[in-house]
């Protein structure tokens, strides 16, 4: 399904999904034969469960355009989480050259370098439009660069989940006060927010959500969006799901690369392994935005769930807790300043911009 998908939205060709890697693999040798080459063959490992709905699927469609825009001189393969290295040890397994690839969400790396979280999501910070604008051409992409450097490893935006959903509770959230005591599933920046509304943030594996919410060890959770919490069941053991999800509203994934590995390609793989993270970018946010508004249907008119928006004051108060946080971060070294002070500068500016064309719009298309 996702590999027919993948074909049809990148228009590579009319093969069925089936025998697309197949394909790969006899053209892969043919061109190998005829231009004498040694085809050059990648691991690529994951932060995701293999074959995860839109983020290791993901994965996978930027190694398939790899391998199909290479006509096969290349060959990608993709590795789950704990298949060849734990999902958290991708980063170092590819700074290490064990994989030449990786494929994961920036925020994980926090451990190495705390700038590096500004490059996957930040509470009230870039959605996935803005996000793409400060890296492709607001000098985001320079800034992420040098942050992975020390590490040998070159970065690329290669997926971006669109806005994503505040969570499931069990109890309404009219005010600040109702977060008090809240056990819940939130990673990151958020769950430092949580934490100082009162709440207790805890971070566990996707799989393990939705037991965890049904046995009270945790009060709520957020995951993504309407596409993977339907696919978890969320709805049959919550009752209220919240928006909007202002702790990560446009979160990138990331694909990153061996700097040696990379150096060692031909200049024409080089371009066609950082254009294969260009389409894989740009071909997630498409298959979360319509997976998104078909599941959200589902949940609302099939499974009756109670959709709720966060009070404004409960968003207010969240925002000054978030700026807090993320100036925080901003001020742990000179290099996260900088690259704060470059998001803080591009948000505002997009803010200003957005305000009277998307905000706009979107307020005109509902007159
Ligand atoms: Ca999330």
């Amino acid at each position: 399904m996702k590999r027919r998908d993948f074909v049809k939205t990148v228009g590579i060709g009319a093969l069925a999904g089936g025998a697309l890697a197949a394909c790969s693999k006899k053209e892969g040798a043919g061109t190998a034969v005829m231009s004498g080459g040694k085809k050059v063959e990648w691991k690529m490992v994951t932060t995701w469960p293999k074959n995860f709905p839109g983020l290791g699927t993901g994965a996978n469609t930027l190694a398939e355009a790899i391998n199909q825009m290479s006509g096969g001189r290349m060959e990608v393969k993709v590795y789950g989480a704990n298949e060849l290295v734990p999902a958290l040890e991708v980063f170092d397994a590819v700074s290490s050259g064990t994989a030449e690839m990786g494929h994961g969400a920036a925020y994980y790396w926090k451990g190495k370098s705390e700038a590096a979280q500004f490059f996957a999501a930040v509470p009230f910070g870039l959605n996935a439009q803005e996000m793409n604008g400060w890296l492709y051409h607001g000098g985001g992409m320079e800034l992420w660069n040098e942050v992975y450097a020390p590490f040998g490893l070159i970065p690329a935006a290669a997926g971006n989940t669109g806005v994503q959903m505040g969570g499931w509770f069990n109890k309404q959230i009219n005010s600040i006060a109702d977060l008090k005591g809240l056990k819940m599933r939130i990673p990151g920046l958020g769950g430092e927010v949580l934490k100082r509304a009162g709440g207790t943030p805890v971070n566990l594996p996707g799989g393990e959500l939705y037991t965890s919410l049904q046995s009270g060890a945790i009060d709520a959770t957020e995951w993504v969006g309407p596409y993977n919490d339907l696919a978890f069941g969320f709805y049959k053991v919550a009752k209220y799901y919240y928006y909007p999800g202002w702790h990560e509203p446009g979160t990138t994934l990331e694909a990153i690369i061996n700097k040696k590995a990379y150096e060692a390609l031909p200049k024409d793989l080089q371009s066609i392994v950082m254009n294969a993270c260009k389409v894989a970018n740009q071909d997630m946010l498409a298959e979360y935005t319509t997976r998104n508004n078909d599941a959200l249907q589902t949940l609302v008119h099939e499974h009756k769930v109670s959709l709720r928006q966060f009070p404004d004051d409960v968003l207010k108060k969240l925002r000054k807790l978030s700026d807090e946080v993320v100036a925080e971060v901003g001020a742990k070294d000179a290099l996260s300043k900088r690259v704060f002070d470059s998001f803080v500068k591009y948000r505002d500016q997009a803010s200003a911009w957005h305000e009277i064309s998307e905000v706009s719009y979107y307020r005109a298309r509902k007159l």
